[in-house]
């Protein structure tokens, strides 16, 4: 009998650009996760640790204490990763998922600046001090208009950060769907939901960032990728470039579902994805598949 091969088949999109490690909420180390994404065939591996956030905002369950204590571990073991990737075949980057609050600019670029970072990724998880994607409970008692407002907010936030001038991508753009996708999308039926979607695009357009498209929302109680279908056509017609990620919380993510997120761009006509070293972007093509 021929030895197994320690690789699977290389997955049709091979840059995964959205890990989380055990120094936030993830389940593996930095160099399981590296090993993780060799096996999974990939040539493009980015980390994207969470990001401490100004006080106030806190999750009720939060690991941000340890995460700001551990920022410079995090960093120093995926500048070590790089050397290991080389000598595999594999490009590693050491990216970070910042958390983007309107008032706080000044933090956000503060530690923004701190580390080499590849890119930084802006994600959109709070309104106010809340986090709105931790609990569904707080979801239930919101009624339409209510929950109409939060996602009209979050496209307002979505075009500030991208106006912001910090961020190299734009994590998961309808994470606000996550609990409640039916009321979601009855507001992308309404007359304003779009135009408001395509402002937030056309900043994220005008500030040279990538929409990131993630099958993380697959694994998520929306059971969709992130982000539908109609941000996906408006963002085609606004030619506006793409990445894409699994938002790997553990071994088993990289490159998740990733022949599901090829054949779903493809369906919108990309053909390539980009990668930021030093915020410097380039394009990999990726096989479509079949839709
Ligand atoms: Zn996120
Ligand atoms: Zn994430």
């Amino acid at each position: 009998m021929a030895p197994s091969s320690p690789h699977l088949p290389a997955p049709p999109i091979t840059a995964d650009l959205h890990a989380h490690t055990s120094y936030s909420h993830g389940l593996a180390g930095t160099g399981e996760m590296f090993e993780a994404a060799c096996r999974a065939g990939l040539t493009v591996f980015g980390f994207a640790e969470h990001s401490p956030r100004p006080p106030g905002y806190v999750y009720p369950r939060d690991y941000q204490e340890a995460l700001a204590r551990s920022l410079p571990d995090y960093v120093a073991e995926v500048l070590a990763l790089k050397e290991r990737g080389r000598e595999r075949g594999v490009t590693v980057l050491l990216g970070l998922e910042l958390d983007y609050f309107p008032d706080r600019e000044d933090f956000a670029a503060e530690v923004a600046r701190s580390y080499p970072f590849d890119y930084i990724i802006g994600g959109l998880h709070f309104q106010g001090a809340w986090g709105f994607d931790f609990d569904p409970a707080d979801w239930e008692p919101m009624g339409r208009e209510e929950r109409f407002a939060a996602y009209e907010r979050y496209y307002r936030d979505l075009a500030s950060m991208c106006r912001s001038g910090l961020f190299t991508i734009a994590a998961h753009p309808d994470l606000i769907k996550i609990f409640t996708p039916e009321t979601f999308r009855d507001w992308l039926g309404t007359k304003s939901a779009l135009p408001l979607i395509r402002e937030a695009l056309e900043a994220l357009s005008r500030a040279g960032m990538l929409l990131e498209v993630s099958s993380a929302g697959l694994r998520r109680p929306c059971r969709e990728i992130h982000p539908g279908p109609e941000i996906m056509r408006l963002a085609r017609d606004l030619d506006v470039s793409v990445c894409f990620a699994s938002d790997a919380h553990s071994i088993d993510h990289p490159a998740y579902a990733f022949d599901a997120l090829a054949a779903y761009a493809g369906g919108f006509g990309y053909r390539e994805s980009f990668i930021s070293v030093r915020g410097r972007l380039s394009s990999i093509p990726f096989r479509p598949g079949l839709s």
